[in-house]
């Protein structure tokens, strides 16, 4: 089995409300390595381009607003199976139907406000991983 990459943003409600050190703790501890992580907000023009998968729907507005009103903290997280295996650590979309013990249980109050992000595919994976930190400057190999 080898390790593969994931891309992980915590939300701006995460930042503001001081969880982020919490949230690193529990994806550190579910074996995640973090191989480049930043602070950064985005634009109004990076969040549609981010979520354009989404801009037919009808929360796409608010959720670009959301994804705006402060810095959030993307990563790139390294494990085996990793896109997976995130996915399962973070829990569902909606907070209310997310496992007990998954980081939206946990931590976030709504669907629409959900802590963290992150990617559902390998093939979207690279593609976001890519969007936030280019192909050059991740470290190859974090033991
Ligand atoms: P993310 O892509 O942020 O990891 P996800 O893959 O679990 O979340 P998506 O269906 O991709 O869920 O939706 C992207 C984001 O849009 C959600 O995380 C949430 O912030 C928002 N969102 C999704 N569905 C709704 C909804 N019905 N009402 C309000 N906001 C929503
Ligand atoms: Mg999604």
């Amino acid at each position: 089995m080898h390790t593969t990459r994931t891309l992980a943003i915590l939300k701006p409600d995460c930042v503001r409300r001081s969880l982020s050190g919490e949230v690193l703790r529990q994806i550190e501890n579910a074996g995640f390595k973090i191989c480049a992580i930043h602070m950064q907000q985005l634009t109004r023009t990076g969040a549609e381009a981010f979520y354009a998968i989404h801009k037919d729907r009808p929360f796409f507005n608010d959720l670009v607003d959301y994804m705006t009103s402060g810095p959030c903290i993307p990563m790139v997280l390294e494990k085996q199976d990793a896109v997976g295996a995130f996915r399962i650590l973070i829990g569902a979309t909606d907070p209310q139907d997310a496992d007990e013990g998954t980081i939206r249980k946990l931590y976030a109050d709504s669907k629409s406000e959900n802590i963290v992000h992150g990617s559902d595919s390998p093939e979207n994976a690279q593609i976001e991983i890519a969007y936030f930190f280019g192909e050059s400057g991740i470290p190859t190999d974090i033991k």
